[in-house]
């Protein structure tokens, strides 16, 4: 088989690696497509790529719920420990030792991958390989933000960044009948933005004031500062989701955040049933992710351009 490796200056390259054989719990999954997610680009070495979507084509000792044959995805998140605190509260997204796929397991630019069968969602009906692999993290971050910020009917939502997560949320939050404001400096994205269902489009937290401001922020953007910026726009008791990664600090205005007793919370995949459920609206055809396709020996060509930013909305290496 094929795997995309990170090579010393930082390139991807697909080389020659060994098909792995399934342990207990897990299984082999041939890849058919592997979304090109934004945190592909801060890991340095291994094989990148957390964003999988394939068929089941061999099983571990013990795996009783996959079959083969079966059509899966698999998010970022895979196993926990099951001991410590946070795995015996139900909330194994904070274990210490959790194993991420790309993280601390093989990543999913390459044409096997194996995974923890437990953590395999099964793919509904009518989603095709290429749609649902981008849903298994931006898709599912962006569905999660817009869930953990308990959005209300009549509630206004500015989704912050109109990329590879933005897109997606925008549609999930038209999706789920609230009235969506897009935040974009790209001028040039406007008219594709208007089609994915947004109500009105502004180009920053001023202008999302001056026209009535957001209940909800998603703060999508790859940039903090553009993140940070959107708050402006934010409505008494409004709800700001970060879910834009990065190290840099979050600059508010701390007098407006009190004043407005605004909440502003941390926001990944922060339950399973969203994964569900954002996959279920795709199928439905709610939601569509707008996704440009390369081939594995392109991967250095997809990772190149949304380094420059160049990417539209979503690549997706297909196999
Ligand atoms: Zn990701
Ligand atoms: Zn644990």
């Amino acid at each position: 088989m094929r795997a995309v490796r990170i090579s010393k200056n930082g390139s991807w390259q697909a080389e020659p690696a060994t098909v792995p054989e399934p342990g207990p719990g897990q299984v082999l999954i041939r890849i058919r497509a592997s979304g090109v997610c934004f945190n592909d680009l801060h890991a340095r070495e291994g094989r990148p790529g957390h964003e999988a979507a394939g068929e089941v084509v061999d099983l571990g000792p013990g795996v009783s719920s996959r079959r083969i044959g079966d059509r899966v995805g698999v998010p970022l998140w895979q196993t926990a420990c099951g001991r410590c605190e946070w795995c015996q509260r139900g909330k194994p997204l904070h274990c210490p030792q959790k194993g991420g796929t790309s993280i601390n397991l093989p990543g999913s630019h390459a044409e096997f991958m194996l995974a923890a069968a437990d953590a395999t969602m099964l793919l509904p009906e009518g989603l095709s390989f290429e749609e649902a692999a981008p849903l298994f993290c931006a898709g599912y971050a962006a569905y999660s933000g817009l869930c953990s910020a308990k959005p209300k009917p009549g509630d206004r939502v500015a989704v912050a960044g109109i990329g590879g997560l933005g897109h997606l949320a925008v549609q999930y939050a038209k999706a789920a009948g609230l009235f969506v404001i897009a935040v974009t400096g790209s001028a040039d994205k406007i008219s594709l933005i208007r089609g994915l269902g947004a109500d009105e489009i502004v180009r920053n937290g001023k202008e999302l004031q001056a026209i009535g401001g957001a209940d909800i922020i998603l703060g999508t953007s790859g940039s903090i500062d553009a993140q940070a910026d959107a708050f402006e726009g934010i409505r008494p008791e409004g709800r700001m989701m970060v879910m834009g990664l990065g190290t840099a600090p979050l600059p508010l205005p701390v007098n407006a955040l009190i004043m407005k007793r605004a909440s502003i919370i941390g926001s990944q995949h922060n339950d399973r049933r969203h994964l569900h459920d954002a996959l279920a609206l795709a199928a439905r055809g709610r939601v569509k992710p707008m996704i440009e396709t390369y081939s594995l020996a392109e991967a250095e060509k997809a990772r190149e351009r949304l380094a420059s930013r160049r990417t539209r909305f979503r690549a997706v290496i297909v196999m």
